[in-house]
């Protein structure tokens, strides 16, 4: 099956996946790696198909700055040292100053759910968006019911539990043709997370009872969010 060929409704294809607005009236649409190229060092996997999403290119741009905060709090390191697990943060760090104070200080504020803070949230927001209009072929556009970003080492084991099962997904479809339809029927054995770069990026996308995205990075760094 390729996924480039779906036979979803493609009158989801005419909103923008963040904001909801219409190419119709005249709006720029551009693409967007989801997730973005920053959060992920080196290369990948041959043959790996980074998802894309259609979105405005006022979204893409004024966007932009909240995904690259995300990146650099989600690969710092929040004991000590400071020291960035990944090079492109390190290197978007080293060219902005502003940048490098907002991590350090987002860290020294709060080690605990990071999504508390607006600049934050908008980055965690445009990633879950972006995973759930790829599978979903539909934008989810109002607010969430939850959502959450820190580090592993600041969660409960109960809670941990519940973002790594996929159970609370099984036995409702997703609408027909769409992306998710299909990893349903292809992989229903082995459901669940999904490889952007081992050890660096992965997520899960669950559809019932509520649309749930789930993101770990470097194994320690967890992004949460849920519509109901
Ligand atoms: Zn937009």
């Amino acid at each position: 099956m390729d996924p480039k060929h779906l036979f979803y409704d493609e009158r989801h294809d005419t909103w923008c996946s963040y904001c909801g607005c219409n190419w119709s009236a005249g709006i720029e649409a551009t693409r967007d790696h989801i997730p973005p190229r920053c959060f992920i060092d080196g290369p990948v996997e041959q043959g790996l198909q980074w998802p894309v999403v259609k979105v405005c290119r006022p979204c893409n741009s004024t966007l932009a700055g909240y995904e690259n905060l995300l990146a650099c709090v989600a690969a710092a390191t929040p004991f000590g040292d400071g020291v960035s697990q990944s090079d492109k943060a390190t290197k978007m760090m080293e060219r902005s100053s502003k940048l490098k104070d907002r991590v350090h200080w987002i860290w020294d504020q709060w080690p605990g759910d990071h999504s508390k803070y607006d600049d934050v949230l908008r980055g965690v927001l445009k990633i879950a968006r972006g995973h759930a209009a790829y599978w979903l072929n539909e934008p989810v556009l109002d607010e969430p019911d939850f959502a959450f970003a820190g580090a592993v080492s600041f969660v409960s084991e109960e809670y941990l539990k519940s973002f790594a099962s996929f159970e609370d997904s099984m036995g409702v479809y997703p609408e027909i043709g769409s992306r998710a339809f299909f990893m349903t029927g292809e992989s229903a054995s082995q459901p669940g997370w999904i490889e952007i770069k081992k050890g660096q990026y992965e997520y899960l996308i669950t559809w019932s009872p509520a649309v749930r995205v789930r993101v770990a990075m470097y194994c320690r760094y967890l992004l949460d969010v849920t519509w109901a």
